[in-house]
């Protein structure tokens, strides 16, 4: 089980804290949904034992029908803060990465009829795949990214970081109001549109294009 950030370029790992995660956050992933835009944002945990490395496999569990995939661009925390202001922010990125927010639909949708909440749903052992993280000083601008996701060589999703609703820098400020952020936290910071489900013997590479990708294979438990 890997519970380590491994740092692209470096022999140096750093501890995987806390999996913070944002929902909702593209318009078009909001309307495919049928949802709304949140006037806050939508926060979520995933436990660290949801890390999955390059190459493992994705583990559908047997409560679920209907695993989907959501490619999201990963921000590592390099820094501790609280009360973080939104012009300090990148002061306290590591860098970033490409993940998957795995998705059990059918469990989250009957959560979200009952009102209860997702950590089945977006918590359970491999339901957070993550490349190697690259240092911010080789990425000038985070929200000039595009990232994909393909299932069996055909692209499911593509977008720009432009696309997002709530920005890099307002995601740190409004989190770090209410959680202190760690050294080795991380944040998915949403998905844009195309989300789908995957089947056993999938596969899936996620990739922040001209950086890094992942590849992982499907398997029912
Ligand atoms: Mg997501």
């Amino acid at each position: 089980m890997m519970k380590t950030i491994q740092l692209n370029g470096s022999e140096k790992r750093v501890h995987a804290g806390k999996i913070f995660c944002l929902g909702r956050n593209y318009e078009n992933h909001v309307r495919e949904m049928k949802t709304d835009v949140p006037t806050r944002p939508v926060v979520f945990l995933k436990p660290s034992t949801a890390l999955l490395g390059d190459g493992e496999t994705i583990v559908r569990p047997a409560i679920s029908g209907n695993m989907h995939h959501e490619v999201e661009l990963v921000v590592a925390i390099g820094k501790e803060g609280k009360h973080i202001s939104s012009d300090n922010a990148y002061d306290y990125v590591l860098g970033y990465g490409i993940g998957l927010d795995m998705t059990l639909r059918d469990i989250q949708n009957e959560a979200k009829q009952q009102g209860l909440p997702w950590s089945v749903a977006k918590g359970f052992d491999t339901s957070a795949p993550i490349s190697e993280i690259i240092p911010k000083d080789r990425i000038r601008d985070p929200h000039a990214l595009e990232i994909r996701c393909s299932v069996n060589g055909t692209i499911r999703q593509q977008s720009s970081t432009r696309n997002m609703i709530v920005t890099i820098d307002r995601i740190i400020s409004y989190l770090s109001s209410i959680f202190t952020l760690e050294v080795g936290d991380l944040i998915f910071t949403g998905t844009p549109e195309g989300v789908g489900e995957v089947n056993a013997g999938d596969v899936i590479v996620a990739e922040l294009i001209g950086f890094t990708k992942i590849t992982h294979q499907i398997q029912a438990a």
